[in-house]
């Protein structure tokens, strides 16, 4: 018996018909994907800051242990860095414009208690981390604030509609 193997043509390839409605389709996603590019890239950026200040905050907890129950009461780069967190971490905040910045509110704070205000910093909205290094400490913002309180000095919400300064 004789073998006939016979490949389709059709089968080999796509007809100009079926190419033209995948680019059209692909046209269609890219359309509706394409405005929401900038707002994925801020939302991972807020997540990024989310997860630098978990790890602020536990690097400042194991400060804590470490150091018979006593929170820092240096700036956070002299008391942290390298031991405790590889690098101060940039805080981004850019739905709020904001500038990323590495630096920790701390150094106002120490200022305004060494002027007797006693008060962990007059901090509103300047997008940076804070610190709070006395006990009882209030901020502008927070409220009382704890011995070892780190948080974001921003009054401004993410994109989820969360205040910052409430993480
Ligand atoms: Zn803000």
């Amino acid at each position: 018996m004789k073998q006939i193997s016979k490949v389709k043509k059709a089968a080999a390839g796509f007809t100009l018909i079926e190419l033209m409605v995948v680019i059209v389709i692909l046209g269609l996603l890219a359309g509706v994907i394409a405005p929401k590019i900038p707002q994925f890239i801020t939302k991972a950026r807020e997540a990024k800051t989310k997860g630098s200040l978990a790890n602020l905050k536990s690097a400042v907890h194991i400060y804590y242990i470490d150091n018979n129950a006593f929170y820092p009461t240096t700036s956070l780069y002299v008391s942290l860095v390298p031991k405790y967190i590889k690098e101060i971490p940039k805080c981004e905040l850019p739905a709020n414009g904001h500038v990323a910045t590495s630096v920790v509110g701390q150094s106002a704070v120490t200022d305004a208690y060494s002027q007797g205000y006693g008060q962990a910093g007059m901090f509103t909205d300047h997008g940076q981390w804070m610190y709070c290094e006395i006990e009882d400490g209030i901020d502008v913002a927070m409220g009382t604030v704890e011995w070892g309180d780190v948080w974001i000095g921003c009054t401004h919400t993410d994109l989820e509609g969360t205040i910052w300064s409430s993480y």
